[in-house]
C-alpha cells in the first residue's frame, strides 16, 4: 500500500510541471498577426547560414520562427539562445527529418519527443509547435504531436530556396506572393544556403514595401 502510494506521488511530481508550465495549446497563435507575414526557417541551426539570418533579422527589426532539428540543436545550443534573446519563436521540425507518415510508432516517439526535450533543455520551456518535415503529416501523426503538447503546424508558402533558383528570382517569388497572414517557408539549415541569406534583405524590403509587417508565430 506504501509503494503503491509512494508510486503516485511521484506520478504526480513528474505530471504536474508539465501540466503547469506548458502553455496551454489554445494559447498558441500559429497564424501571422493581421497585416503581417511570418518568415519561418527551417532545418537549422547551421553554425554558418543561422548567424547570418540573426544578424539581417536583428537589422530590420524583425522577428521570426526556427523549426529547428534536434540533432542541431545539442550540437548549436548557443544559436538556439540566441534566438530566444533575439525575440523569435524556436519550434520543432523533428530530430532527423524523416517523412513521420512512413515511421513505426517507436521512432515517430523519438522524432516527437527527442528535440521537444532536448528545445525544453536550452530555453527552459518545451515547444509548441511541431512542422513535419515535407509536409507530411496525417491524422495519425497529428494526435500523437497533440498529446505531446504541441500542435502540428503545415509546411506555408513554398519560397523553393531549397533549389537555389538564383538570388533575384528567389527575391521576385517571395515578395510577389507575399500577402497578410501567410507563413513563409525559407531554410537556414543542412544544406548550402547562401541564395537564401543573400536574398533575406531585399525580401524583408519589398515585404515591406508592400505595407506588410512580420510576425512570428509558435512562441511556447
Ligand atoms: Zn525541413
Amino acid at each position: 500500500m506504501r509503494n503503491v502510494r509512494t508510486a503516485l506521488l511521484m506520478l504526480l511530481f513528474i505530471i504536474l510541471p508539465l501540466t503547469v508550465f506548458a502553455k496551454p495549446l489554445d494559447k498558441v497563435r500559429t497564424k501571422p498577426l493581421p497585416g503581417t507575414v511570418t518568415l519561418t526557417f527551417d532545418d537549422g541551426p547551421s553554425p554558418i547560414f543561422t548567424p547570418q539570418v540573426l544578424a539581417i533579422l536583428k537589422k530590420y527589426h524583425v522577428k521570426a520562427t526556427f523549426f529547428v532539428m534536434g540533432w542541431a540543436v545539442k550540437k548549436y545550443p548557443n544559436l538556439i539562445r540566441q534566438m530566444i534573446a533575439d525575440g523569435h519563436a524556436v519550434a520543432s521540425h523533428t530530430n532527423s527529418h524523416p517523412n513521420l507518415t512512413r515511421i513505426s510508432q517507436r521512432q515517430l516517439r523519438y522524432e516527437v519527443l527527442m528535440p521537444k526535450e532536448a528545445i525544453k533543455s536550452v530555453i527552459g520551456k518545451p515547444p509548441v509547435c511541431l512542422r513535419p518535415p515535407f509536409g507530411a503529416g496525417n491524422k495519425r501523426v497529428a494526435a500523437f504531436i497533440r498529446t505531446h503538447g504541441m500542435i502540428m503546424v503545415p509546411m506555408g508558402f513554398n519560397s523553393f530556396d531549397y533549389k537555389r533558383p538564383g538570388v533575384n528570382k528567389l527575391i521576385k517569388w517571395v515578395v510577389s506572393n507575399a500577402r497578410s497572414g501567410r507563413v513563409i517557408l525559407l531554410h537556414d539549415g543542412y544544406k548550402a544556403r547562401a541564395q537564401t541569406v543573400k536574398a533575406l534583405p531585399a525580401i524583408i524590403e519589398g515585404i515591406q514595401k508592400k505595407g506588410l509587417g512580420f510576425s512570428a508565430i509558435c512562441y511556447p
